[in-house]
C-alpha cells in the first residue's frame, strides 16, 4: 500500500516484532506476493530451496514422491517454494515497510475498538489513544478485535488437534537425515513435517498430533520432550530422533474458527488470520495473507473510495480463501489415517489420495494464482 502512495500506520500490540522461532514454507504463490513488495530476493537469499516433497509411512518409513520444490517448480511456476525461518520472514517484511516508512509501525499499540465517525474510522487503543484514518485492516489474527467488531460470529475453538514446534541443528541428525527436502510422515493419529531452514543450517519440526482436549494454561507452553515421544509411540525411529535432537519444544494448540461470508463493513475490512484463520495442513495461512494484502491495495488503488475498495477486495478474495480452509480441513483425513495402520491398505489409500493427479488437484489451483494480475 505505502509502494502505491498510500499513507499507512500499523498498531502492533507487542513490545517488539519477534516471530515463534519455527519455520513456514512459501509456495511459489506466496513467493509471487513477496516479489510484487519488494521482498523476495532478499528473502530467497535466507531461505532454503528443498529439492522435493515426500511422503513417508509413520512406522516403516516407506517413501513417495510428492512433488518437485527445486527448478522443476520454478519452471512450472515462476518462483521457487522455498523453506523460510520465521523471524526471518518478518525482518524482511518489516525492513520493506520501513524503507517506504520509517515510522510506519508503533508497537506497544493494543487496539481496543472503533468507531465510524463522519465518513473517518476512530480508531482507540489500549493505551487511550485515538487514531483517525480513512479505513481500517484488521490483521490482528485468529482472535481479532476488529472481527469482533465488523462480523457476529463465535469465537475461536480447539478443533481437538495440537502441534510440537521445534528447530533443530542440522549437525545434529544422522547423515541421513541431512538431505534438502520436506518430508511429511503420516499417520494413524498424526503427522509429522520437517524440513532444513537457512541454507540447511537448521531444520524445521511440526509434529501435529490428534489430542480431544486441550488442558493447559495458554493456548501456547513449552513442552516436555517425554510427552512427546509418547504421542509417537510405535513411530519410526527417525522420528524419535529428531524428538530427541530438538534442543527446545513447544507445544502448541491450534484454533479454528467458522468460514466468514462477509470481511468488509463499510470502511473497516480483515485480512490474513483475522478473516480466514486455517489448520496449515496446505500450508497456505501466510501465504494467503500475503495474497490478501497485495490485492487489497490493487483494489484501493483502482477503486480509490475505500468503500468500495474493500468490497471489491472481499469479492475478489473470499471465495479462494474459504476454498483454501475448506481443503486444508479436508487434508486432514490425508495426513492422519486408520487405514496406516494396515501395510496394504496403507498402500492403496495413499496410491489414491496422494497420487500425483490427486496431488496436482489440491495444489496447482493455489500455486499458479496471481496476485498481481488476478481480476478485481
Ligand atoms: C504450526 C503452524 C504452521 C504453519 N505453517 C504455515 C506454512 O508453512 N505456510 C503458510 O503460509 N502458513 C502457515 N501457517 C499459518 C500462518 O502462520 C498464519 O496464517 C499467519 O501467521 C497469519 O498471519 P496474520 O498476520 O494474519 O496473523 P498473525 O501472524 O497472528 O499476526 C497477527 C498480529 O496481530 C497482532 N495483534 C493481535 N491482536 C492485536 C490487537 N488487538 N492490537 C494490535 N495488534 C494485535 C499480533 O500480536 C500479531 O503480531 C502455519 C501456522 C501454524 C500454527
Amino acid at each position: 500500500m505505502l509502494q502505491r502512495g498510500f499513507d499507512v500506520e500499523i498498531f502492533e500490540q507487542a513490545s517488539e516484532l519477534t516471530e515463534v522461532g519455527a519455520g513456514i514454507q512459501i509456495s511459489p504463490n506466496g513467493n509471487r506476493a513477496l516479489d510484487s513488495i519488494g521482498a523476495f530476493e532478499t528473502l530467497k537469499q535466507l531461505s532454503c530451496k528443498a529439492e522435493r516433497k515426500e511422503v513417508r509411512l509413520w512406522n516403516s518409513g516407506k517413501t513417495w514422491k510428492l512433488f518437485d520444490l527445486g527448478p522443476a517448480g520454478v519452471a512450472r511456476y515462476g518462483y521457487p517454494y522455498l523453506t523460510v525461518y520465521r523471524p526471518d520472514l518478518l525482518t524482511v517484511c518489516a525492513d520493506a515497510v520501513r524503507r517506504l516508512k520509517p515510522e510506519a509501525i508503533h508497537l506497544n499499540a493494543r487496539i481496543a475498538g472503533f468507531e465510524e465517525k463522519n465518513g473517518q474510522i476512530v480508531l482507540s487503543l489500549e493505551n487511550g489513544q485515538k487514531v483517525t484514518g480513512d479505513g481500517l485492516i484488521g490483521c490482528d489474527g485468529v482472535n481479532s478485535v476488529v472481527r469482533r467488531l465488523t462480523a457476529a460470529d463465535e469465537p475461536s475453538q480447539y478443533p481437538g488437534l495440537m502441534i510440537w514446534r521445534g528447530v533443530i541443528p542440522l549437525d545434529s541428525v544422522p547423515t541421513h537425515m541431512r538431505e534438502s527436502m520436506a518430508v511429511n510422515w503420516i499417520g494413524p493419529n498424526g503427522h509429522v513435517v520437517h524440513y532444513p531452514l537457512r541454507e540447511g543450517e537448521i531444520l524445521n519440526l511440526a509434529a501435529t498430533i490428534e489430542r480431544p482436549v486441550w488442558d493447559e494454561d495458554a493456548w501456547s507452553v513449552e513442552g516436555r520432550k517425554a510427552q512427546c515421544h509418547e504421542d509417537y509411540a510405535g513411530w519410526h525411529d527417525d522420528v524419535h530422533t529428531l524428538i530427541e535432537a530438538a534442543p527446545r519444544l513447544l507445544k502448541w494448540a491450534y484454533l479454528t474458527r467458522k468460514p466468514l461470508t462477509r470481511y468488509s463493513n463499510g470502511r473497516a475490512t480483515l485480512l490474513g488470520d483475522a478473516c480466514h484463520p486455517t489448520l496449515p495442513f496446505l500450508a497456505q495461512g501466510a501465504v494467503m495473507a500475503l495474497e490478501d494484502g497485495v490485492v487489497l491495495a490493487r483494489c484501493l488503488e483502482k477503486y480509490g473510495d475505500v468503500e468500495i475498495a474493500f468490497a471489491k477486495y472481499e469479492k475478489a478474495r473470499l471465495v479462494r480463501d474459504n476454498a483454501m480452509v475448506a481443503g486444508a480441513t479436508d487434508m486432514t483425513s490425508r495426513f492422519h489415517n486408520q487405514d496406516y495402520r494396515d501395510p496394504e491398505k496403507a498402500d492403496a489409500f495413499i496410491d489414491r489420495e496422494w497420487s500425483a493427479e490427486a496431488v496436482e488437484q489440491r495444489y496447482e489451483w493455489l500455486f499458479t494464482y496471481n496476485c498481481d494480475t488476478a481480476e478485481i
